[in-house]
Order: C-alpha cells, then sequence, then structure tokens
C-alpha cells in the first residue's frame, strides 16, 4: 500500500508548485509563460554583457587640480 508521492519542483519564476511529469510540459516552469519571462532575462543579460557600461562619467580621477 505504497503511495507514490508526484515530484514536485519549485517554478523558478514565481515559486508555485510544479508536478515533476509529463503534465507539466514546460517544467521546471508551472508554465509557458514562467518559462518565456526566464529566457527573456537571460537574453537581457547576454545583452547587457555585449555593450560595455558606460564609465565615462566616473569622478574625473585623471583631473588633480592644485591651487
Ligand atoms: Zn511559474
Amino acid at each position: 500500500m505504497s503511495s507514490q508521492k508526484p515530484t514536485l519542483v519549485k517554478c523558478p519564476q514565481c515559486k508555485q508548485d510544479v508536478i515533476w511529469s509529463e503534465q507539466s510540459p514546460h517544467r521546471p516552469f508551472c508554465s509557458k509563460k514562467c518559462q518565456m519571462i526566464d529566457f527573456g532575462e537571460w537574453a537581457d543579460e547576454e545583452n547587457a554583457i555585449a555593450g560595455a557600461p558606460d564609465m565615462s562619467d566616473s569622478d574625473g580621477w585623471s583631473e588633480e587640480h592644485h591651487s
């Protein structure tokens, strides 16, 4: 009489419980929506790395004025 417990994982996006089985085609995400959000964030990160941060406005450390 052992009842098999379904494996539950947490959706990385909304922290909802997701049943790890064929009934959750988007696992570990709860839905396609959460899967797309996650993918979008990582695509943004890639873009951020490709474009160097603008450092031209850092406190003029190369300028020294003595009066
Ligand atoms: Zn979710």
